[in-house]
């Protein structure tokens, strides 16, 4: 109900004659299924549920789910859930609402890493038993001291060697809750002088006296991720885990965990380059930090570039599908334009969002030579190439509203509106003819007074006059006022997670207000695709903040591209 004013089905009709994607993970999944190594795809999107999903998160689910989707597979959705501390169910709901908004359906109930806790403490014991995990009481900082560096191996723990039976005894004292936070771990035995750092006897369980949201108070001892991951994958009998380069280094310990305890699945795992976007962040902690000191109005701000954000600016699901196919999945680090994202909605409303005028910066202009009290209704293509989407009735009367920036008192021949003794064309309707102006005491224009020409409805005036300029306008007997919240983009710079401190490089202008008119009726009527172009100004859509009284519509993109020229 809460989406009710935002929610719009995707639509795009160059999506779906489009080739399947090929990629290096795809060329993988078919060298298995060749082989016979696999019959069935199975994948995952193992998202960890303190935050809200970002548009690099689509890019995930439209590679996980995208690969279950065109290879008969399926991929589960599995909250990646073993630091209580740090998430939350509200996460948890959000997270579903965006994956089923970008039209994916996960395999059977939503699945949670703490479905898996007793599993994962008896594969703990299993380890021990084998002389392969020993808990170290070792203070934090002697152990990290103790890890050594890239060109230093690190050095065995005095706990390292400890025996089964008392290492079995200490972890079971530890699970009871009988030490605190920090006071002791559980550590896979590995190598300290692996070149890999994660295989220096990882820490695979920590104590955390914290409240879980799935789990309530059952535990005091959580699984760290690398230990928790593979594991997760395997009973789950996921064929390739899919994940972002940074766990590069940490397949060995994912490979090493599942040869080390009895378990029948061998999942494997891949690794791509996440997704960075120019001008915003995409780190979950950043969003949070974002969030938290109310630098934006929540997750799902129209600057956010959080599903939920993009949803509420006007982004269709179609849109961002497509934005992740054209981006494509490969092994490189890449920094994506804001253009590319923009591309793709624009397609998509360009071919599918009805047209409408809106006025956002009114000036009145008032028809001298038009009846007072008299109106009528002109009609008005809904799209100009594509005539199945039909027309609409526009009042027409004496007052009219125009932009302030379509009106010069004196302009050169470039400016093609309306210009004092000039002749301009009101979009579906009139030619008009600007005569004289009121202003405040500012000196602005607040009035043009102009006269029309009556024999100009469609056609163009009788006498071969030729008049270039067409604005658009609203009725002002008619019209129902609203505001428009233009955005712009949220940093000054192109890669803020590089700056000191990236809160600095907020472009403090990256949202403006503006009160002016719509088309009467006209947010009672959403289109399917959630969105209008308003002629001449951009794609629209409605936002939740509207009231009756008054809509609020979002700019969700400018009909051109803008970006292109910034660096200039
Ligand atoms: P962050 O660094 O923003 O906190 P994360 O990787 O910790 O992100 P998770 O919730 O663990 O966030 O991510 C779930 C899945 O989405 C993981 O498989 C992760 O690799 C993937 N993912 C996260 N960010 C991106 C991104 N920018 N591009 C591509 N995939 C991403
Ligand atoms: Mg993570």
């Amino acid at each position: 109900e809460i989406l009710k004013y935002y929610v719009h089905k995707g639509n795009m009709r160059m999506a779906e004659t489009e080739h399947r994607p090929t990629n290096f993970i795809r060329q993988i999944i078919d060298k298995d299924l060749s082989s016979g190594l696999h019959d069935a795809i199975k994948t995952r999107f193992p998202p960890e549920p303190n935050g809200f999903l970002h548009i690099g998160h689509a890019k995930s689910i439209c590679l996980n789910f995208g690969i279950a989707q065109d290879y008969t597979g399926t991929c589960n959705l599995r909250f990646d859930d073993t630091n209580p501390a740090k998430e939350d169910i509200t996460f948890v709901n959000s997270i579903k609402e965006d994956v089923q908004w970008l039209g994916f359906t996960w395999d059977g109930e939503a699945r949670y890493s703490s479905n898996y806790f007793d599993q994962l403490h008896a594969y703990a014991v299993e380890l021990i038993e084998k002389g392969l995990a020993y808990v170290d009481f070792s203070a934090q900082d002697v152990m990290r001291e103790m890890r050594g560096t890239l060109k230093e191996p690190g050095q065995n723990s005095p706990y390292r060697d400890t025996d089964v039976e008392t290492n079995l005894s200490e972890f079971a004292k530890m699970t009871a809750g009988e030490y605190k936070e920090g006071e002791c771990s559980l550590r896979a035995k590995i190598d300290m002088a692996s070149p890999f750092m994660c295989m220096r006897d990882p820490v695979i369980y920590r104590v955390k006296h914290a409240h879980h949201h799935q789990t309530g108070d059952k535990w005091c001892v959580y699984p760290m991720y690398d230990f928790t991951h593979c594991i997760s994958d395997a009973i789950e009998g996921i064929t390739h885990s899919l994940c972002t380069l940074e766990f590069q280094d940490n397949r060995r310990l994912y490979d090493w965990v599942i040869e080390n305890i009895s378990i029948d699945c061998t999942p494997r795992q891949y690794e791509f380059s996440r997704l960075n976007l120019e001008y915003t962040v995409l780190s979950k902690r950043r969003l949070i930090q974002l969030v938290d000191e109310n630098h934006v109005h929540g997750w799902d701000d129209p600057r956010m570039p959080t599903i939920a954000g993009l949803r509420r600016r006007g982004y269709t699901p179609g849109s961002i599908v497509e934005f992740c196919k054209r981006i494509g999945v490969t092994k490189m680090d890449n920094m994506v334009e804001m253009s590319m994202l923009e591309a793709c909605i624009r397609d998509d409303l360009n071919a599918n969002a009805p047209r409408a005028m809106a006025v956002l910066d009114p000036i009145k202009l008032v028809i001298e030579n038009y009846e007072e009290g008299q109106t009528e209704t002109l009609v008005a293509p809904n799209h100009p190439n594509d005539e199945s989407m039909g027309t609409r009735n526009i009042g027409f009367s004496r007052e009219v509203y125009i932009e302030a920036e379509d009106f010069r008192e004196s302009a050169n021949k470039k400016f093609k509106r309306l210009v004092l003794d000039k002749e301009v064309r009101l979009r579906n309707a009139y030619v008009v003819k600007a005569n004289r102006v009121e202003k405040d005491e500012n000196g602005n224009v607040t009035t043009v007074y102009c006269t029309y020409d009556p024999d100009t409805l469609g056609k163009d005036p009788a006498d071969g006059r030729k008049v270039k300029g067409v604005i658009h306008w609203v009725d002002a007997a008619t019209a129902q006022a609203a505001e428009f919240r233009l955005y712009d983009r949220l940093f000054n710079v192109p890669n803020p997670a590089a700056e000191e401190n990236f809160t600095d490089a907020i472009n403090p202008d990256s949202l403006e207000v503006k009160h002016g008119w719509v088309e009467a009726g006209l947010a009672d009527n959403v289109p399917e695709v959630g969105a209008w172009q308003f002629e001449r100004t951009g794609y629209f859509c409605v936002d939740k903040d509207s009231t009756d009284d008054k809509p609020v519509f979002n700019r969700t993109v400018g009909l051109r591209d803008t970006w292109a020229k910034m660096g200039e």
